[in-house]
């Protein structure tokens, strides 16, 4: 019989966050094995409840959203989401410069099918989150990756960004505050990309999923409050500040458009989105509901963030447990919910590191990604999300560095 092949549009599109690991720690589970899941950022299922306020005001609105909505999305929670644009400094942003997703994932996907043909470049951050880079292949176009420097806090490195710009170059994507890294950009730095942007007539693209999830009293800069006039996405959403990544509920900003010729310019890519929002009909409309009322109430998210709060002691007691196994180094996360430790490549001589990670959960029980997974070049990294509670938190850990230690000794 003749064998049913995926289409060759997907022979370069990679998304390790569910990969086959995954599927062996599933297959164990079945067995009845217990799995600690330091592998995905889904707050839900480890305790952390969407606020009350929202819940509530999404079940009354239940019996309102059964229809369609309009294709971009509910009026009043894209009147929400311009308010929030206007707190974030991002000037000249009209309704209809607001469209609303199932997810940040579902615009992503968008925002590169309405721009790409065949071989144009997009520049990602390595390490990224590996839905940007397969969403370029999947859309036909060439992923270029930049670096960021580990010695730097994990800070883009601009002269690289700046060399891997070509004549086909589109389109340059920042994560900020970043995952996996938990990197937060200073302004100085995103100054820096506005005018590498500006200069090259290149789309920004900024994923600001993580804009609320702040630790030790930083602050977020949205990118696009940086200029009027160089045109940027700002992709932002409720699954991680509000802790409902059920919900499905995105949304995206375009900015820098103020002037009527730099709107003219985008006209063409604009209906492009309108074309693909028209497509999928429309976002689902429950979670619409719950934005209006996650934007405009009492952020939550701050009480887990800051001193004493759950997320902040999770972050303390990765960091420090990780950081003291021997060959194990990290940078403390300034944002999010990850860590990227780096493996001494003398200690620890990985070849294959999904051999190693799946070693890892075979002996351990213990589920993390590894660092080729986000696009990072080499077999020295992997990811660990520090969502289970502190018990968990240790005993996965524990389990690390003792699976480490037999590995130093082989
Ligand atoms: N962007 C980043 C950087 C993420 O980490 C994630 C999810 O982990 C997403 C986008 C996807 O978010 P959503 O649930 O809104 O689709």
């Amino acid at each position: 019989m003749k064998p049913i092949h995926k289409s060759n549009k997907l022979l370069n599109v990679c998304y390790d966050i569910r990969g086959p690991v995954l599927e062996e720690a599933r297959r164990l589970e079945e067995e009845g094995q217990r799995i600690i899941k330091l592998n995905i950022g889904n707050l839900a299922p480890f305790g952390f409840a969407a606020p009350d306020e929202i819940v509530r005001d999404m079940m009354r609105n239940l019996d309102a959203s059964a229809g369609y909505s309009d294709a971009k999305g509910v009026f009043a929670a894209r009147k929400a989401v311009m308010h929030y644009a206007q707190q974030k400094g991002i000037a000249g942003v009209e309704l209809d410069d607001i469209y609303l997703g199932n997810g940040v994932s579902e615009l992503i996907v968008m925002s590169m099918q309405a721009l790409l043909n065949n071989h144009d470049e997009v520049l990602l951050p390595a390490p990224d989150y590996p839905l940007w880079t397969a969403a370029v292949s999947l859309a036909g176009g060439t992923p270029v990756h930049y670096l960021c420097d580990e010695q730097n806090g994990w800070l883009p490195d601009i002269d690289d960004m700046r060399a891997k710009i070509t004549a086909n170059t589109r389109a340059l994507v920042i994560i900020n505050p970043n995952n996996p890294t938990g990197a937060l950009y200073p302004e100085d730095f995103l100054k820096a990309v506005v005018e590498l942007a500006r200069q090259h007539g290149l789309i920004v693209l900024a994923d600001e999923i993580y804009d609320k999830v702040i630790y030790d009293e930083l602050s977020h800069t949205s990118i696009a409050a940086l200029s009027e006039d160089v045109f940027t996405i700002t992709f932002n959403g409720l699954s991680k500040s509000y802790r409902a990544c059920g919900y499905r509920a995105g949304w995206m900003i375009l900015s820098g458009l103020a002037e009527p010729l730099r709107r003219q310019r985008a006209r063409d890519y604009i209906e492009g989105l309108n074309i693909l929002a028209s497509m999928r009909l429309c976002p689902n409309v429950p979670g619409q509901y719950a934005i209006q009322t996650a934007l405009g109430g009492h952020q939550s998210i701050q009480a887990l963030t800051a001193p004493g709060g759950r997320l902040f002691k999770q972050r303390a007691l990765a960091y420090e447990m990780l950081s003291a196994i021997p060959g194990v180094s990290c940078v403390k996360p300034k944002a999010a919910l990850y860590l990227f430790p780096r493996l001494d490549p003398v200690l620890y001589p990985i070849q294959d590191d999904q051999r190693f990670i799946s070693e890892l959960l075979r002996e351990t029980r213990v589920l993390v990604v590894q660092g080729t997974g986000f696009n990072w070049p080499t077999p020295d990294h992997f990811r660990v999300v520090f969502l289970p509670n502190l018990d968990d938190l240790r005993e996965a850990i524990e389990r690390i560095a003792q699976f480490l230690d037999k590995y130093r000794r082989q």
